[in-house]
């Protein structure tokens, strides 16, 4: 025999009928961004791998341990992407889309690559949903992703989920609490784990992020973001504050909450679910105004979110939501015999010609067979051919539902099922 193969760890083929399931959180989120004024972005699965290492942070885990990096034949140094805003923004820079008193406002689906120890919600290979908005400055722009974000799941029709929210302040205040943090931090420096010893050189803020029970237990008391931040970022989180109370959005206030990654300023969130043990982030967005001019653009603020897929659909399933099936029921046009094979086949085509499903047989089976082949589809209709079907021009239309049938001339049909 010869040698199979397996999907690589910490990746998943997603098959029918799961695939509606995906297609479903996708395309509600479509609706949502639309509603919103969005419009769809896609850029490639692997840039220079400069692009991340400069967006995202060198000493980001994601870059420093997480990203797959290959030259390409060229000797280039590429990387698939482990996020979608680094690329972007890139692309937002080189097509030159920035416009005074406008806003860019873009959505996406995509996969993203993160070597992870793989385990139960997290892969290799993940997929998330997105947008990204260039241009406001002003904490409306915050408030409105954040709606965004949560009308997803409201109209995915999650619960249980829980909006946290921080603000990181901008390069004014964050020195000062740089310096705080730093400063608290040396005195437990020795019992902070290796990583986070090494995290106080690159960016102490990144110790809020560990996972070690220790490190938490230490930075709890840590000097937070929210309590150095200047006048302006006050304001700023005040109003989004205001404007999320307004729209009845509840949120949870959290002073540690960082994100994974570096470019964020301002506005922080992300969403947990509980159901997901460890995994628990459903989502996690925020504001980067810097990152623009960063990686080479004119100074323009943005803000964004990402939302994993895979978690959405755990979340679907622990609370037992039903998704909607495939609406479109169809009709399988079973022929007898190889002439009205023959029939059967062109009378699909032009069933489908109607916008309708239709499908046929492939396996030359007799009428019971064939019948049981249209119960397992799921069709509504079937449309029988034999000698003698032929032979008057009518062909017999059963509706599956009730059972009842109908004589219909052949070239009538597929205008009969689209009345019917
Ligand atoms: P991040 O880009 O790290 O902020 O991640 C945003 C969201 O994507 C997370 O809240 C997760 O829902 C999802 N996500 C990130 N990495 C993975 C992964 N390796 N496997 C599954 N979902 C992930």
């Amino acid at each position: 025999m010869a040698k199979s193969y397996q999907a690589p760890r910490g990746t998943q083929d997603i098959l029918p009928p799961v695939s509606d399931r995906w297609h479903h959180l996708e395309s509600t989120f479509r609706k949502v961004c639309e509603r919103y004024g969005y419009q769809e972005v896609r850029t490639p699965v692997f840039e220079e791998s400069g692009l991340f290492a400069r967006g995202i942070g060198d000493a980001t885990d994601i870059v420093s341990k997480e990203m797959y990096v290959f030259e390409d034949r060229g000797g280039r140094s590429m990387a698939l992407r482990p996020e979608g805003t680094a690329g972007i923004v890139r692309a937002f820079v080189e097509h030159k889309l920035a416009g005074e008193k406008s806003a860019w406002k873009v959505f996406y689906f995509m996969s993203i690559f993160r070597y992870e120890r793989p385990q139960a919600g997290r892969y290799r290979q993940a997929h998330q949903v997105g947008v990204e908005c260039f241009g406001p400055t002003g904490p409306d722009a915050d408030a409105e992703v954040i709606a965004l974000n949560m009308a997803w799941y409201r109209e995915l029709g999650i619960r249980g989920h829980e909006l946290r929210l921080n603000s990181l302040g901008c390069p004014v205040c964050r020195p000062s609490h740089r310096q705080a943090l730093s400063e608290a931090l040396s005195e437990v420096r020795g019992d902070l784990c290796p990583t986070c010893q090494g995290r106080m050189e690159t960016n102490p803020l990144r110790v809020f992020d560990c996972k070690s029970a220790e490190c938490q237990a230490l930075v709890a008391s840590a000097p937070s973001t929210v309590d150095y931040l200047c006048a302006e970022c006050q304001s700023h989180f005040a109003r989004l504050r205001d404007l999320l109370e307004a729209m009845e959005l509840p949120y949870e206030l959290a002073p540690r909450l960082v994100r994974g990654l570096d470019y964020y300023t301002r506005t922080a969130w992300e969403v947990k679910y509980s159901g997901l043990g460890a995994q628990d982030a459903l989502c996690g967005g925020g504001r980067y105004d810097g990152l623009v001019e960063e990686l080479g653009g004119p100074a323009t603020p943005g803000i964004g979110f990402a939302a994993g897929i895979e978690r959405a659909l755990y979340a679907l399933e622990q609370g037992g939501i039903e998704i909607p099936g495939r609406s479109a029921r169809g009709t399988l046009v079973i022929g007898l015999d190889e002439e009205s094979r023959r029939r059967a086949l062109l009378l699909a085509e032009s069933i489908r010609g109607h916008g309708l499903r239709a499908e046929t047989d492939y396996f030359d089976r007799g009428l019971k067979a064939q019948m049981k082949q249209a119960d397992r589809l799921g069709a509504r209709w079937a449309v029988i051919l034999g000698e003698d079907e032929l032979k008057t021009g009518r062909a017999v239309v059963r509706d599956l539902e009730s059972g009842d049938q109908s004589e219909v001339p052949i070239d009538d049909v597929p205008g009969w099922l689209d009345r019917a």
